[in-house]
């Protein structure tokens, strides 16, 4: 009997306690949207974002955080000490794209950036860093509201520069570990547009793929575009490298390793009649395991130097592979005790019709730095959808009719995902800030 009222008691203060979390961001959401839409309509580029952590620093302030502006160039750091207990470090990255901005939203950005070489552009959140800038505002009130909860410390960390590569590796190598508390536990979240608005998705183990930006000048002897004799044609050599490139994904590697090789961008001559002396290729070069990153970039270079050879090029014209390590993305690895632990807890509060298992994909996040080869620290990325559920339906659920993150049309329902994100960051934060 006693344990029958007890089960029941634990019954009832489940859902009291969930209800009472939800209702709490419900009556924050005014004032959320008005923060979401006035970041959503003053985007920033890459590791140029002044006033976004500008705009959050006064609140943390008052909610009692200890905050450090300008950590690794533009990041800003949130710590609150509770009491004894593990680290935990809550990221959202704040960084925009260049895009011109077509989702006729009224609160569409008008604004112009510059990029690094002084270009102008337009400025866009198309892959939705404003909800993830706003759900860290309401998981910190909603942290601090249940402050008697919880036990340990907290570092809210707005994290600079993603889009590039650079903001996490800026901000550990200005301290990030060293000068705030060293977390224990990693969480983030990112919106996502294959998924429809409020259901979460996740992937223990990889989640997100290595990422190499490979530049390759392919140098030949320019001349008249009738005397193809006296030259060596970059163009033709450069159009058989990129045909033979393919040949690295297809016969080189293990099928069972994803692994993706795009040239995108081809650069070559002024005018119909003169060869040119040299051709550019950009390529994007996708994959998970480290030895697979080191098989297709070592490919990449002999196919290169192969093919000029074949081509005739003389010695010192050989063709110049540039791997822009400054860029590179590693693989984010959810690691699997805490991965699992968040996707059960998931589930248990959310349901299963509102939490799923994601397949990885290539696309690149470069969160997986704070815990890359660091046993010390475990982390999790998980996704939280934002497609809205009338297109959703709309298009059967088939992704590649609707907007993708990155696309100039991509308006996801932002109040789904800040309500959805912050509830199940506040839970996830909970569970392994609990008091023993
Ligand atoms: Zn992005
Ligand atoms: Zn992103």
């Amino acid at each position: 009997m006693k344990t029958l009222l007890l089960i029941t008691a634990a019954a009832l203060a489940a859902p009291t306690q969930a209800a009472t979390l939800e209702s709490a961001i419900r009556a924050d959401m005014p004032q959320l949207m008005a923060l979401y839409r006035d970041l959503h309509a003053s985007p920033e580029l890459s590791m140029q974002e002044v006033r976004t952590p500008a705009k959050l620093a006064p609140d943390m302030r008052k909610l009692g955080f200890q905050v450090t502006e300008h950590v690794g160039k533009t990041g800003m750091v949130a710590v609150m000490k509770n009491g004894p207990g593990p680290v935990l470090m809550i990221r959202a990255d704040m960084d925009a794209l260049p895009i011109k901005e077509q989702t006729g939203l009224p609160f569409a950005s008008k604004m112009m950036g510059k990029l690094p070489d002084g270009t102008p552009t337009p400025v866009m959140h198309a892959c939705g860093h404003d909800t993830h800038v706003t759900s860290y505002l309401a998981t910190a009130r909603r942290l601090v509201a249940m402050k008697d909860q919880w036990s340990g410390t907290l570092v809210m960390n707005l994290q600079s520069g993603e889009e590039t590569g650079e903001g996490a590796r800026a901000m550990l190598a200005d301290g990030l570990y060293t000068r705030f508390p060293k977390p224990n536990y990693v969480f983030a979240f990112h919106d996502a547009a294959i998924l429809p608005a409020g259901v979460i998705g996740l992937t223990p183990g990889y989640t997100t793929a290595s990422v190499d930006n490979v530049d390759i000048s392919v140098r030949g002897v320019g001349g008249h575009g009738a005397v193809p004799q006296a030259t060596k044609d970059p163009i033709v050599l450069a159009s058989r490298i990129v045909v033979a490139l393919q040949t690295l994904v297809s016969r080189e590697k293990n099928p069972l390793d994803p692994a993706v090789v795009t040239v995108g961008s081809f650069q070559a001559g002024t005018k119909h009649n003169v060869i040119p002396d040299e051709a550019k290729l950009q390529l994007t070069v996708r994959t998970y395991k480290p030895e697979v990153r080191k098989l297709l970039l070592d490919g990449i270079a002999r196919i290169a130097r192969g093919e000029a050879i074949a081509a005739g090029v003389p010695d010192d014209r050989m063709p110049v592979v540039t791997i822009r390590e400054e860029q590179h993305t590693p693989a984010t690895f959810n690691t699997e005790q805490l991965a699992n632990r968040t996707l059960a807890l998931f589930k248990e509060h959310f349901g299963a019709e509102r939490t799923t298992i994601l397949p990885p994909a290539m696309v690149g996040e470069d969160v997986g730095r704070y815990w890359l080869d660091d046993p010390s620290v475990q982390g999790t990325l998980f996704w939280v959808g934002g497609t809205p559920k009338a297109k959703w339906d709309a298009a059967n659920g088939d992704t590649t009719k609707l907007p993708s993150l990155h696309s100039p049309f991509w308006a996801p329902d932002a109040e789904a995902v800040i309500t959805t994100a912050t509830e199940a960051m506040t839970l996830a934060a909970l569970d392994v800030l609990k008091k023993s």
